[in-house]
Parts: C-alpha cells; sequence; structure tokens
C-alpha cells in the first residue's frame, strides 16, 4: 500500500520526496489547483509580475541543511527583506532598530545612548506573560503604542494582553543602524517563484501528485496518511472550530513604482488595513522590465468556516482545545499530522521545511524497523 500526503505545501512535498527516494510510493494530494499552499506564487496575468498570492513569503534561514535543500530545487537570488513603517504620518524603518528610535524621539542618540533611553521606559516585568508586557519590557510604552498596539489588534483581532509573548519575539530590537527584517544569514527569492520550488521536489519517480483534490473524496486504502490541512478539521470539528486570522487581500494596480519597497506596514488604527505589497519589489532582477505594478491591500479578520486559514490565533482557550484534538490524534492509529495546520502552529517557511526533514528521516528509521509512526513528529503544545 502507498502512504498518502493531504497537502502540497512544503511539509508534504519534503515528506513526500523522502518517502519516494527511501522506495516508497506515495500519492500526494491537494484540494487546491496548484501546489505551494499558502507560498503558492503565480506571474499576474496583468502586468507579468510574480505575484505571492497568498502574502508576503521571504525565505530565510539559519539551518544549513535547510538552505542546501532549498538549493537543489531551483536558483535563489540573494535578496535582503527590509521593512518601512507608516505610523502618525510619518514613515520609519523597522524592526525598531537605532534609526527609527533616532527618528521617532527626534534625537542623534549613539547605541550607548539609545539603550539607556529605553531602558529607562521599559517596564521592568521577569517574565512577560503576553504580548503587551512583552513589547512594554523591550521598547516601552511610546514605541509599542506607536508601532504594535494598533498593528497587533488591527492583524490578532484581540488585546495584545491576549495574545502569547512568542509573537513578538519574532522581532528583534536594535541599537544599531542594522535594519534587515530578519536576522538569518541566508535570505533569498526563488527565481522562477515558490510554486516552481514544491513541483520540483515533488518531480520524483514514485510520487503521484493530484490537485482539486479532497481527502474526504478519496476512495483508496494507505500504508499511512501524513495529514498537513487543520487538524481540527481531520476530526471534523468534534471538539470545536481552533481560530485563525485569514486574510483578504484588495488587488490594485500601478504604473510604474507605487512605494518604493515590496512592504510598508501601517500601524495606525485608523487605517483599516495592515500592510501594502508591492510584489515587484521581491524581484529586484527583474524589477525594471515591468512597466506596471501590482499591489495588495492586506486585511486580516477571524476566519470563518469556508475561508482559508493562515495564523493560528492559539489564544488560552484554543490550546485548551488543541489539547483534545493533540489526545484525539495520539490515539488514532494510521494519521501523522505535520506543518503549521497539522500542528496549529505559527510556522515559517524554513522551520516547516526544517521540521518535514527531521520528520522524514523519522518516517524513514520507522518504516525501516517496521515499527508505527507516532501522531507527531513535534509536539504541539510544547515539550
Ligand atoms: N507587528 C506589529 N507592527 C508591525 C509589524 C509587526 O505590531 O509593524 C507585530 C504583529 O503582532 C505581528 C507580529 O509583530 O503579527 C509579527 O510580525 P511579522 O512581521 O513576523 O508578521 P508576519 O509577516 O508573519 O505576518
Amino acid at each position: 500500500m502507498r502512504y498518502c500526503i493531504v497537502g502540497a505545501g512544503f511539509s508534504g512535498a519534503v515528506i513526500a520526496r523522502a518517502l519516494a527516494e527511501a522506495g516508497q510510493k506515495v500519492l500526494v494530494i491537494d484540494e487546491r489547483g496548484t501546489a505551494g499552499g499558502n507560498c503558492h506564487s503565480e506571474r499576474d496575468a496583468d502586468t507579468g509580475v510574480m505575484v505571492h498570492v497568498y502574502g508576503p513569503h521571504i525565505f530565510h534561514t539559519g539551518n544549513e541543511r535547510v538552505w542546501d535543500y532549498v538549493q537543489k530545487f531551483g536558483d535563489w537570488v540573494p535578496y535582503n527583506h527590509r521593512v518601512q513603517a507608516v505610523a502618525g504620518g510619518r514613515v520609519f524603518s523597522l524592526p525598531v532598530n537605532l534609526l527609527t528610535i533616532n527618528q521617532f524621539f527626534n534625537r542623534v542618540m549613539s547605541p550607548d545612548e539609545a539603550r539607556a533611553f529605553i531602558a529607562a521606559q521599559a517596564q521592568k516585568i521577569a517574565e512577560p506573560q503576553n504580548f503587551e508586557e512583552q513589547a512594554l519590557s523591550m521598547i516601552g510604552p511610546d514605541l509599542y503604542r506607536a508601532f504594535f498596539r494598533g498593528y497587533t489588534r488591527k492583524q490578532w483581532g484581540v488585546e495584545p494582553t491576549e495574545l502569547p509573548a512568542s509573537i513578538l519575539k519574532r522581532l528583534p530590537v536594535r541599537f544599531t543602524y542594522e535594519d534587515s527584517y530578519f536576522a538569518h544569514p541566508h535570505q533569498a527569492m526563488p527565481r522562477d517563484g515558490y510554486t516552481e520550488v514544491v513541483k520540483a521536489i515533488l518531480d520524483v519517480p514514485g510520487v503521484e501528485v493530484r490537485l482539486s483534490t479532497r481527502f474526504e473524496d478519496l476512495d483508496e486504502s494507505f500504508a499511512h496518511v501524513i495529514f498537513s490541512g487543520p487538524i481540527d478539521r481531520y476530526f471534523n470539528y468534534e471538539f470545536g472550530r481552533l481560530g485563525y486570522r485569514t486574510l483578504d487581500f484588495e488587488r490594485f494596480t500601478h504604473k510604474g513604482d507605487f512605494q518604493g519597497t515590496a512592504v510598508l506596514n501601517y500601524c495606525d488604527e485608523d487605517v483599516p488595513f495592515t500592510r501594502i505589497t508591492e510584489h515587484k519589489h521581491f524581484a529586484p532582477w527583474e524589477r525594471d522590465k515591468f512597466e506596471g505594478s501590482v499591489l495588495y491591500r492586506e486585511f486580516s479578520r477571524l476566519c470563518g468556516p469556508e475561508d482559508i486559514p493562515y495564523y493560528p490565533i492559539r489564544q488560552t482557550n484554543e490550546e485548551a482545545m488543541l489539547r483534545k484534538y493533540v489526545e484525539r490524534a495520539k490515539a488514532t492509529p494510521g494519521v501523522s499530522f505535520v506543518g503549521r495546520l497539522g500542528s496549529y502552529r505559527y510556522l515559517d517557511m524554513d522551520v516547516t521545511i526544517a521540521e518535514a526533514l527531521d520528520a522524514s528521516d523519522r518516517m524513514i528509521a520507522a518504516i525501516r524497523e517496521g515499527q508505527s509512526l507516532p501522531a507527531f513528529f513535534v509536539e504541539p503544545l510544547g515539550a
């Protein structure tokens, strides 16, 4: 019997390839008509620009195994992601760095002066319990209110006091003028888009890919199912629906260059969208070829039953629901849950690939030893 992998995103593709290379037969299905999951990118019919259809995806990693792995499946062009933010009618550099601090407070401070200045404003909270406490202890109330409070309320639809501190820990605070959004040594864009990379991973003897196919409609028995869709959906939402944020993109075009950068955040709460993405700036090597430009205004809202889940919210009550699903999954033989939706975690692409490579190693070892596969390769509720 062959293995079934549900979802043709990075998790599914990496595991499918590894199993096939180990001599197994694999069917990969996806209910969408495209591979790549939410990383899917395609050329815009009007402008020719490569568009990140499900919002901006910037590949960055410090994991050498992941970096070496992706090199095999396409041409990657170095890309240094920078983000600017509009707040109170002014433009600032993000993540918060020495330029942001000096611009915002209208000062000319050195790194040491700025560090002392921010430390004097920051609240002393030994172990921040939520997003707001984390922000107040890192940057103090003024920068928090200008850049994080409004944006976060728009992005997550709840009070920052109800969100985990881990969301803010994604972003550094720097007392230098370094303005790279990510600190990882490797940052790049796939020259032909993410979908081509995922298709190349899936292009191996032993893997059959069937798009526009729902798991619920399959009529075949499998050696094991690897499910990268939402874990609550697999169990028919029997304990309720895990909360996600979904995104709406308002597409518009412009002649020439609209904003001069790929991502411009809008931090004020009276602006209804969170950011504007100008896709051609993700491809500086071809950007000037295009006369037209295509942009997305990005709006965030609670994910309804028919919407695409993007960000797992993971408030306290959802962790309790997740615990029930995790227990249910561990008591259900024949299926493993992987990836962002399978484990209900806010994962970057590189972490997704790293986890899929690790899961593949462990699956192949277990199959060789004749052992059954676990429900999870990473514990969704932490250690
Ligand atoms: N964030 C914010 N203001 C910004 C950028 C980010 O408040 O201008 C907060 C917000 O809560 C966001 C989180 O920091 O969800 C993580 O930001 P990141 O840029 O990593 O979000 P992503 O690009 O994954 O949506």
